[in-house]
């Protein structure tokens, strides 16, 4: 069995379900897992900002306004039998968004309001699939994804959805949204749609987990900041989640985690070029070219802890630790001296309460405007000269931390985010010319 998930720009217009469900005819029964149409969540949040300032009638009519007349149109374009049941799917949809809107309860207006958006396109794919003459069933997300701190499937209730595609239908269900430990609808953050087709594909002991989206599959560094990249036909778990989490927009970081622990496949592919063969990500060893991929995240912190209590004592790392652990900021790159210790967070929500109490430790420097690199491939430390060969790469770009040795797959170079591209580029130009497969 097969768990597919389309992202937004896969399903952002009529013609663009169309293709989907093409796609889904190539590829035989499924279960079928779709996010917003691109831009409805951006809308339905701020709909939900403008809602819990007060006040903001008009900005709220005026977006609900937007987004009738976005479905509508899709539902003219793609439904004709179907299309009085679709329009009226909509009407129900913004109109729990307007209500939820006018009497704002806070977190939990919030969460209703921005999960209508995958209830809408699952809704109006299912009514499509059903007037092609395809077996579809809808299923409700939050019935069976549970959200918190540790976010899991039920897979007995998952078991019916299994039936479906047994039978050689689709089941048709929402990513991002689930339900909350309150039992209230909630959803897994934002760009989450990812993590629930993994989610779902793990639970169900999948054969492979496919994410299509509008890119060619992962690509060996950022278009967006460097020319002449390409995609990469195969990689390993590690190597994607480590990616995945320094930047590489093509994933949810969470993904990779519950397919890595079911040995499950996961492939991504373009929606608007379904023959491209993509990226398959699995525990093979891939072997080839000696680097992979290069990521960069920007946002980065530095907090730097200098302190004359740190030499030759121990328990000083743990006290520093505790400190990021009650403020539930998690800590991605560490660096130590004898008398100081260096690390990044990529959250300032909670930063003035921890540099207050670190400053009992030491002296406390804080420093925004950072860049995460990470390069990932064949970086074991056995191998001679990779870190020289890295290094020399990154030529004059000045590095302020390095990660290297922890993993022996990655090496984490963090500066100021004004070289990022610089970095980004001579990596490129240095470790990966002549590679495009
Ligand atoms: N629609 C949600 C978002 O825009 C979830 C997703 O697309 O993955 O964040
Ligand atoms: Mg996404």
């Amino acid at each position: 069995m097969k768990v597919l998930k389309f992202g937004g720009t896969s399903v952002g217009s009529a013609a663009h379900m169309r293709r989907v469900a093409d796609i889904l005819v190539r590829e035989g029964a499924g279960v079928v897992v779709l996010s917003a149409m691109s831009g409805t969540t951006d809308a339905l949040q701020r709909i939900a900002s403008f809602a819990s300032a007060g006040g903001c009638d008009r900005e709220v009519a005026l977006l609900l306004a937007g987004l009738k007349r976005k479905y509508m149109r899709c539902v003219e374009e793609l439904l004709v039998g179907r299309r009085e049941e679709a329009s009226r799917a909509v009407e129900c949809a913004l109109a729990r968004v307007a209500s939820q809107a006018a009497s704002y309860a806070g977190e939990v207006s919030q969460r209703v309001i921005i999960a209508q958006g995958e209830l809408l396109t699952t809704a109006l794919f299912t009514l499509y699939l059903r007037e092609r003459g395809c077996r579809a069933e809808l299923l409700h997300a939050p019935a069976f994804v549970h959200g918190g701190e540790e976010a899991r499937v039920d897979a007995v209730r998952l078991r019916s959805l299994a039936e479906v595609v047994a039978d050689g239908g689709y089941a048709v269900t929402q990513g991002f949204i689930c339900s909350g430990p309150d039992g209230m609808i909630d959803n897994l953050g934002r760009g989450g749609s990812d993590y629930s087709a993994a989610l779902i594909g793990a639970a169900l002991g999948a054969d492979e987990v496919q994410i299509w989206t509008d890119i060619d599959g992962m690509h060996n560094n950022d278009p967006r900041y460097v020319e002449g990249t390409f995609p990469i036909r195969r990689m390993h778990f590690d190597e994607a989640a480590e990616l995945a989490y320094f930047g590489a927009k093509i994933l949810h970081p969470s993904t990779i985690q519950p397919c890595r622990e079911r040995g499950i496949p996961v492939l991504l592919k373009n929606s608007m070029a379904p023959d491209a063969p993509g990226t398959l990500i699995s525990g093979e060893e891939v072997g080839g070219p000696r680097y992979r991929a290069v990521a960069a995240k920007d946002g980065i912190t530095v907090v730097r802890i200098c302190s004359a209590r740190m030499l030759m004592a121990y328990g000083f790392l743990r006290r520093v630790f505790e400190i990021f652990e009650r403020y539930r900021t998690p800590i991605d790159m560490i660096a130590t001296s004898e008398v100081a210790v260096s690390l990044t967070v990529d959250s300032d929500c909670r930063l003035t309460e921890i540099a207050a109490e670190l400053a009992l430790l030491g002296t406390v420097e804080v420093e925004t405007g950072n860049s995460i690199v990470c390069l990932v491939g064949e970086l074991e430390h056995a191998r001679q000269g990779r870190a020289r060969e890295v290094m020399e790469a990154a030529g004059d770009v000045p590095l302020k931390m390095i990660s290297y040795g922890a993993s022996r797959r990655s090496i984490a170079l963090l500066t100021d985010t004004r070289y990022r591209t610089r970095l980004l580029r001579n990596l490129n130009e240095k470790l990966f010319a002549g590679y495009a497969e």
